[in-house]
């Protein structure tokens, strides 16, 4: 793989980096951690250079060991809408801190969190996990468990987290390194899940026809983001809740990704379309472990200790992390997402402005607040469409960035995040970065 290097022509006003502190980081990290870090997509791999060690963040900016400031477009990988550090999450996480980390017995925060996530989302009951692939592993656990049946319908470049069965075809890290799926997944596991395009009722249609009877679930993200931000065309959701209620089997809807963030109901909340679950993660964590599944109460009602299809978590609702959660969602009224939805207007205009001045083939997509630029001129409806976009242009376009101290997702396979915390010199920031960086887009050539 070509590795593009960190190494951007030094000027005055745009002196090169030190970069020292975080290659050291690095390489110690990668004598003890594989690959050197915990979450594939965090390692730079497929835009090459160091991935920068952050040594602490406020508002919209990180500050990395070398000293270097970079305005935020990751957020934590969506968590972070109100920015880092906000005092009153920081408050919040002290003040349960020191009545204690974890008691093994419930507490009144878990409560509160799930009365807010109930009173946004289209879910009467939850239950609190700790990170979203336990959300979605869980849910098409009881899904399974509610239908008595075993296959599951799942789309191309959809990604639900490192769950075995929903790792086919898989967007985020897997679509990132061009993995095929993952060795460890076994045949049965593998056997099971029935992959078709995104975005493409007649293959939801046809998967019906040949094995209606066996299908659990039909689950997908409520609008992807994790090959790109790939919206639902209009009317796929809801042929989706159509189809899975005439064949008897549950329609999920992963909003980890999309939940408290595309809207303040996610993408229900855009969309209107009521699954029977969904799962939750990133924003109602606050940035800390916790994510939840929730639904129809009658199918919620299988789980244990209600009923026979078993989940558990030694650390699940924990108290610090659900403080975390509940200010975040508390903070985050309507006021919050209008200046969200605004921040992703002038972001996107801003991408959009400075790739037109060059010449360069793109489309910004949006779904709600969640954006992402493709070097392509046609709609990205699907995987195999966001695949052949000029992804070859996105590592010179990233590293650019970088230089100019905007950190963008390190992927041209994932959704940018912005958070309420972006200022007028931070969007400044972003312009005078995207001049160097939409010529190095424009520069690039396929390898
Ligand atoms: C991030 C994500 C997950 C996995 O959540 P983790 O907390 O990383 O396990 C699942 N589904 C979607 C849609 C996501 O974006």
């Amino acid at each position: 793989m070509s590795t593009p290097q960190d190494a951007q022509p030094a000027s005055a006003e745009n002196p090169p980096q030190p970069t020292e502190k975080s290659a050291a980081w690095f390489k110690a990290a990668s004598d003890v951690i594989p690959g050197g870090v915990n979450s594939p997509v965090r390692a730079f791999a497929s835009v090459g250079g160091t991935p920068r060690f952050v040594g602490e963040a406020a508002g919209s900016q990180l500050t990395d060991v070398d000293g270097n400031t970079y305005v935020d477009l990751v957020s934590s990988w969506g968590p972070m809408i109100h920015g880092h550090a906000h005092p009153e999450i920081v408050d919040a996480v002290q003040q349960a801190a020191a009545k204690g980390l974890s008691f093994g017995t419930p507490t009144a925060g878990e409560v509160e969190l799930a009365q807010e996530i109930v009173a946004r989302a289209p879910v009467e009951q939850v239950r609190l996990v700790n990170s979203g692939t336990e959300a979605t592993m869980s849910a098409v656990r009881l899904a399974r468990g509610f239908t008595g049946r075993t296959k599951v319908v799942k789309f191309a470049g959809n990604y639900h987290g490192h769950v075995d069965a929903l790792l086919a075809e898989a967007g985020s890290g897997v679509a990132t390194f061009g993995l095929p799926g993952s060795p460890g997944v076994t045949g049965a596991s593998a056997h099971d899940t029935i992959v078709v395009p995104y975005n493409d009722i007649e293959a939801v249609r046809g998967a019906f026809a040949e094995s209606g009877g066996e299908i659990a679930c039909v689950i997908l993200e409520a609008a992807a983001g994790n090959m790109g931000t790939v919206p639902p065309l209009p009317g796929f959701n809801q042929a989706l809740r159509e189809l899975t209620a005439g064949h008897g089997a549950l329609l999920i809807h992963d909003e980890v990704m999309t939940g408290f963030r595309a809207s303040r109901a996610g993408w229900w909340g855009i969309e209107g379309v009521t699954p029977d679950l969904a799962t939750f993660g990133k924003v109602m964590s606050g940035g800390l472990p916790a994510a939840a599944f929730g639904g129809r109460s009658d199918i919620m009602a299988k789980l244990a200790p209600a009923g026979p299809v078993y989940q558990a978590g030694t650390l699940s609702g924990n108290p610090v992390a659900v403080a975390a959660g509940l200010k975040s969602l508390q903070l985050a009224d309507t006021g919050a997402y209008t200046q969200l939805q605004s921040n992703a207007d002038r972001l996107e205009r801003l991408i959009s402005d400075a790739l037109t001045r060059e010449g360069v083939a793109h489309r910004i997509q949006r779904a709600g607040t969640m954006l992402s630029p493709f070097f392509t001129d046609n709609p990205v409806t699907n995987f195999d469409e966001a695949k052949a976009a000029e992804s070859f242009r996105f590592a010179p376009f990233f590293h650019a960035l970088l230089a100019g101290g905007v950190f963008a997702p390190p992927s041209a396979f994932e959704t940018w995040f912005v958070s309420t915390a972006l200022t007028d010199d931070d969007f400044q920031k972003i312009a005078d970065a995207l001049v160097p960086a939409a010529k190095a887009a424009a520069a690039a050539t396929p390898n």
